[in-house]
């Protein structure tokens, strides 16, 4: 699949193919999103292709398949052929080729000797939803009294169409009335009603009611904040501005007016949230402000609804877009506004090619539109704060909650010191006697285990063996459902083995603290409570998070435990108790983010205790309660926290002080990777400037995935004019060179990952 993005009368493309089908009647890039997929592999060096199909919904993606169709009568052709053509007359070249290679040698030669051709098929990648619908047409009186005494079941059906103003969906009115297709067939036969097919949207929100919600009257503290945001709004500006808010201090009341005001003025808005946090809770909060005028997009939605939703978009039928990073690139045409809610979030950073910062790309539409870009966040990513602290970005600051409730009372509690107090248990002493008060006075508690997933390894207790996958060098997860073991990076599932595959031993079990395992603890504590949990094994099925959070939400339980996911967004006014477990396990992973990653998330969860009228308390517990950034949690000292990581990041050289790019090179051969990677390091070093620096090239942190071997070199730089130009130019010269060309190359400018 291609893309049309320009004509012109001449070409240099060699062996240029022709068009075999124009898929979209109505171009689907607007010639702002093409100028955009355009920069857009410039700044992430990705081909065009990929950045356009990453605007795109999975829907408009279409798979075009080749096929071999017969030229000559059947009987013309040798038995082989005939063979491999079965009872049909065409083929799907792929599955050819993942056939015997004499089959295919066979078909080649077929093909030369013009037996066969080769054409080629596009799957229709429209996937409109139709409904039929039906209205009565005109009956006379006396046929409807025919009707009355000889078919009571179509005189019924008929009655009921009269009744209603408007077409019905079929189905509703053959469910509604206990009829049947078969009565409705025998009065389409005899023309007394109408049916048709017609297009409907598929509504990932049709079971929910909103009650609509009136903008709140704003504190002062907020009415500033608006005021601020709204200049640029009403000045048709580009301009981007920071709300550094509290949790809880009402930055998304704000968001909500700020996008009331663009409406008024007959512009649209992009509103962005980190995919785990765009719960139901929030989706709420925009329907039922804006009701009709918002669509939602995140991976939770089916190709269809996503489909659907994009749209509605394209189709101007909405002017609000709520949706996770890919929404940034909603076809809206003329936007007065985008926000990024918790700017600080990773998962803002897209970890595939195009690898873009959702950021970056807001700024760049801003830009283009002459529409402001709103980030709100509690705790900002170091980079951005370090922005609007030299003035490149307008700082806004709420540091009270709504109403002046207080922030939560935060207690660090050092594991190590329980330990020598002889508990052995994974609670401290304070956490279990805050969870009994709470259980007691039937206020909820949040159980926060700081792990990304759910982290189960396998390991043996005789020789220390622990399992790991085939293909990638990582551990494998233990999985209860099914009692098997399954890598996180491939897919590779097997079952949970009895005994050591090294020494043979039967001591092999399952460690480390997943959500399973801390609620088994639970109940042994307190066997009467009542625990949700949450995490990649109790969400799998759609719409599980909504019932979960629904249900603790009207007090179905007491303790709701999970991992990240539950961090963000939360606002029930009976949580007064929050525990975080295992506080420092991101402290250690080798990135020079993890600190800045440990202390967002331990405020972004602190922030779920006593945001209503009952005062909040946190317990947090830590094997290395001095380090600042769990320290700094307990005064929500957040520019304390900046300071400290900012002196930090001078001293290493790292962003905002420094600009960083990530190389991989890949491959299934091991000697292939070293050799290249060296040879591209010193590449980079001949031709980057002095002042850079180059590492590497060193074994990635994973250092097989999928059974590639990989290395990586990573640039740093303040100043690197030759940069892309350089990068494009390894990219390219490893592409060509035929000895490489199953080496992969990826490439990460601002990488987020290590
Ligand atoms: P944040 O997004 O900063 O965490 P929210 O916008 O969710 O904050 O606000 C926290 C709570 O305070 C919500 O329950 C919200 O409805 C309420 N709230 C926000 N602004 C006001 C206001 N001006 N008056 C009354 N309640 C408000
Ligand atoms: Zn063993
Ligand atoms: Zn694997």
């Amino acid at each position: 699949q291609g893309f049309v993005i320009e004509r012109t009368e001449t070409s240099d493309v060699k062996n240029m193919k022709a068009i075999i089908e124009v898929l979209d009647p109505v171009p689907v890039l607007s010639e702002e999103l093409l100028a955009l997929g355009k920069w857009l592999a410039k700044a992430t060096i990705c081909f065009q292709v990929t950045a356009f199909q990453a605007m795109l919904p999975a829907a408009l993606k279409t798979k075009v398949s080749k096929i071999i169709q017969m030229r000559v009568e059947r009987t013309e052709l040798p038995e082989q052929i005939r063979t491999l053509f079965g009872n049909g007359n065409h083929l799907n070249w792929d599955e050819l080729k993942k056939g015997e290679p004499s089959d295919l040698l066979t078909m080649k030669k077929a093909l030369e000797a013009g037996l066969v051709e080769i054409e080629y098929a596009t799957k229709a990648h429209t996937k409109m939803k139709t409904e039929r619908f039906v209205t009565v047409s005109d009956v006379r009186e006396s046929e409807l009294e025919s009707l009355q005494r000889k078919a009571k079941k179509q005189y019924e059906l008929i009655q009921f169409l009269k009744g209603k103003q408007r077409p019905l969906p079929s189905q509703q009115a053959i469910a509604e009335t206990k009829s049947s297709r078969a009565t409705l067939k025998a009065l389409l036969d005899k023309g007394f009603v109408q049916e048709w097919a017609q297009e409907v949207y598929r509504d990932p929100t049709s079971n929910d009611t909103f009650t609509r919600s009136e903008p709140l009257v704003l504190t002062p503290k907020q009415q500033e904040a608006l005021q601020v945001i709204s200049r640029p709004i009403e000045e048709d500006r580009y301009e981007t501005v920071l709300l550094h808010g509290v949790t809880g201090s009402g930055k998304t009341e704000i968001y909500l007016q700020a996008i009331a005001k663009v409406l008024q003025k007959g512009q649209e808005a992009i509103m962005l949230v980190p995919e785990i946090s765009l719960t139901p809770q929030m989706v709420n909060r925009f329907k039922a402000r804006f009701g009709n005028l918002v669509a939602i997009m995140h991976s939770g939605l089916s190709n269809g609804e996503k489909y659907d939703e994009w749209r509605k978009i394209h189709r101007k039928e909405v002017s609000v877009v709520v949706g996770a990073r890919s929404a940034v690139f909603a076809p809206f045409t003329n936007l007065g506004l985008l926000i990024i809610d918790e700017e600080h979030e990773s998962s803002y950073k897209q970890e595939e090619a195009p690898r873009y910062h959702t950021r970056d790309v807001a700024k760049y539409r801003g830009a283009n539109h002459r529409a402001p870009v709103l980030l709100g966040s509690a705790t900002p990513s170091v980079e951005t704060f370090a922005r609007a602290k030299k003035g490149n970005y307008t700082l806004v600051s709420l540091q009270e909650r709504v109403n002046a409730r207080p922030m939560p009372e935060v207690e660090i509690v050092d594991m190590r010191e329980e330990l020598r107090n002889g508990n052995r248990s994974m609670f401290s002493r304070a956490l279990l006697q805050g969870l009994r008060e709470r259980l007691d006075r039937k206020e909820q508690t949040v159980l926060f285990l700081n792990r990304r997933g759910y982290s189960t390894f396998v390991m043996c207790r005789d020789c220390g063996y622990v399992a790991t996958c085939d293909y990638c060098d990582i551990s494998y997860t233990y999985h209860r459902k099914g009692h098997s073991l399954k890598c996180h990076y491939c897919g590779d599932e097997k079952p949970m083995p009895t005994t050591c595959t090294e020494c043979g031993s039967e001591h092999i079990r399952f460690f480390g603290s997943g959500t399973q395992k801390v609620e088994e603890e639970l109940y042994k504590y307190f066997p009467e409570a009542n625990v949700i949990r949450m995490d990649v094994d109790t969400t799998r099925k759609k719409g599980s998070h909504k019932t979960l959070l629904d249900a603790f939400g009207q007090g179905k339980g007491d303790i709701l435990l999970g991992t990240q996911m539950i961090a963000k967004g939360l606002d029930f006014p009976n949580i007064t108790l929050v525990g975080v477990l295992a506080a420092d396990s991101m402290l250690h992973i080798p990135d020079f983010r993890s600190a800045e990653r440990t202390f967002q998330v331990l405020e972004q969860v602190a922030g779920r205790a006593g945001r209503a009228e009952l005062t909040g308390e946190v317990i947090v517990q830590s094997y290395t309660p001095e380090h600042y950034s769990i320290q700094l949690v307990k005064q929500h000292d957040y520019e304390q926290f900046f300071a400290s990581e900012m002196r930090i990041r001078k001293q290493g050289g790292y962003p905002p002080y420094y600009y960083m790019a990530l190389l991989t090179i890949s491959d299934q051969d091991l000697a292939t990777v070293i050799k290249t990677s060296g040879k591209i390091a010193d590449y980079l070093k001949r031709t980057l400037s002095e002042e850079t620096v180059i590492l590497g090239p060193v074994v990635s942190p994973i250092a097989r995935i999928k059974d590639r071997y990989r290395y990586q070199c990573v640039i740093k730089y303040k100043h690197e004019p030759k940069l892309y130009e350089t990068l494009e130019t390894v990219l390219h010269h490893y592409q060509r060179d035929t000895t490489t060309k199953r080496l992969s190359i990826s490439m990460d400018v601002h990488p987020y990952f290590f």
